[in-house]
């Protein structure tokens, strides 16, 4: 049973850590409303806080607030602030509670100057980094690490940013693509595996980063390369510099961005998700289309990869639940009930399409298994004669440590059920995964992603905080 509060997009499903965007100009532009649609366009990544920071001649300016961007930002649409530099962040709070002093960008004042910092992933060594600034005098408002991060630039002895920097990064161990601000310097950096996207595109005038493609396109920025793993890069005035602060043999980028975090539209670690996610499907179908006469998806999530199954299985593509786009952040305590009603609120089955249909379902991924139980008894209740639910993930039995929301072991449906059990237990026909051999087979450098969450295999030893609660 989920243990928090939950939405009508439904905690069942897994959420993200973070989206960042930053902007750094040749000339003085209004980058704090560049920044809001970069941002609005990564609302995916997060919805609990946003914010941005932009320099005001040689001062930092950072607002921000709990809320969704349109809540929190819209002002700067109707506002000019000409700026050089400006970053933004949208958070969903995995690691620290969702509270305002954890909102991001975090903007300090520091023995180095103002700097500001916001970031995307999760520090697996925050505990034991933590534990040794405290023990040194450091006090910390929040229990985000982004805070940390600050705390560990500001005690670098070295003199310029860069050298703290230099000084501080290989010291995190974990996922993390960031953008800082100091000076009128905009500097991106990725953790050495380089879990979490993060992409760089230019204009004449602009240098632009962005956790997904798709924040590059709204700003007219079409082409776009990667912030390397184990890279820095600095940009003031135009002038990019790139620096190697430690990159790894093997990159450990993380597969769930293609199978359902990121926008369709992105590229993200050099695939077009929405190509990736129809070959998924295919897949799918490769080792499991036993018949049915129709295939729906679980809408967005699931569109690209029913439709890579439909063309591979040769059953019609049909559109069997329709979602409802504007049920927003309603916060719903989460009895089975209130839960039933948000998906409810959220999904909805298209009767005339299902009715004494045998009814295949594509849908991104399992977590514990309530929301699809939720599913099958509305597409029953519509009238579907068969329902069988096609799982375009392979089963979910670990937790993850870089940056993404999974439930402790224990609440993993698939690490107390076999598919046969899981389909008993929420009333579909049949219930099948996709193999991690064909997931592996999908992608052409199967080496450079991490697939801990099916496999418990983490790229490197970590200390398992999952059971611990956010405060
Ligand atoms: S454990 Fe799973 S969710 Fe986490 S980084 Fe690895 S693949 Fe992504």
């Amino acid at each position: 049973m989920c243990s928090q509060t939950i939405t009508p997009s439904c905690s069942c499903r897994l959420k993200h850590y973070c989206g960042v965007a930053g902007v750094s100009s040749l000339k003085e532009a209004n980058l704090p409303q560049k920044l809001f649609y970069a941002l609005f366009s990564l609302q995916h990544r997060g919805q609990e806080s946003a914010g941005i920071t932009y320099n005001r001649g040689d001062e930092l300016v950072t607002y921000k607030d709990l809320g969704m961007v349109s809540q929190v930002l819209t002002h700067y649409l109707a506002e000019e602030h000409l700026s050089d530099v400006a970053l933004g962040h949208v958070r969903y709070s995995t690691q620290g509670a969702n509270r305002i002093e954890n909102a991001q960008p975090f903007s300090v004042r520091s023995n180095k100057g103002q700097i500001s910092f916001a970031h995307n992933g999760n520090i697996s060594n925050s505990d034991e980094l933590r534990e040794s600034l405290f023990a040194q005098g450091s006090i910390f408002s929040g229990t985000s690490d982004t805070e940390l991060i600050l705390h560990l630039l500001s005690r670098s002895a070295k003199k310029e940013f860069e050298e703290n920097l230099l000084d501080t990064l290989p010291r995190l161990q974990g996922a993390f693509s960031g953008l800082f601000i100091f000076g009128k310097k905009l500097y991106a950096v990725r953790d050495p595996y380089g879990f979490r996207p993060l992409v760089m595109g230019k204009t004449n005038d602009l240098t632009v980063f962005a956790s997904e493609t798709c924040a590059l396109d709204t700003l007219g920025v079409n082409v776009a390369e990667e912030v390397e793993p184990g890279e820095i890069i600095a940009v003031e005035n135009g002038r990019i510099d790139r620096i190697d602060f430690g990159k790894q043999k093997k990159k450990s980028q993380c597969v769930f961005e293609l199978i359902y975090f990121a926008r369709p539209d992105s590229t993200v670690f050099g695939y077009s998700v929405h190509m990736l996610r129809k070959k998924m499907g295919a897949a799918l179908a490769a080792v499991d289309a036993d018949g049915g006469d129709i295939v729906i998806s679980v809408p967005d999530s699931g569109n690209s990869a029913a439709l890579g199954y439909s063309v591979a299985s040769g059953l019609p593509f049909e559109h069997g639940l329709t979602r409802n786009h504007y049920s927003g952040r309603t916060f719903i305590e989460p009895t089975p009930e209130m839960r039933e009603f948000g998906v409810r609120l959220k999904l909805h089955p298209i009767k005339r399409a299902i009715k004494g249909k045998r009814v295949t379902i594509i849908d991104d991924s399992m977590v514990r298994g309530t929301t699809s139980r939720i599913l099958i008894r509305l597409l029953k209740e519509g009238g579907a004669r068969e329902v069988h639910l096609r799982l375009s993930a392979p089963e979910i039995k670990h937790p993850c440590f870089f940056g993404i929301d999974i439930p402790t072991k224990d609440e993993l449906i698939s690490n107390r059920m076999t598919p046969e059990q899981i389909a008993s237990f929420i009333g579909a026909d049949s219930v099948s995964f996709l193999p991690i051999e064909s997931l592996r087979a999908c992608v052409d450098n199967p080496d450079d992603f991490c697939y801990a969450c099916f496999t418990g295999e983490y790229p490197f030893k970590v200390r398992d905080r999952s059971a611990r609660r956010k405060n």
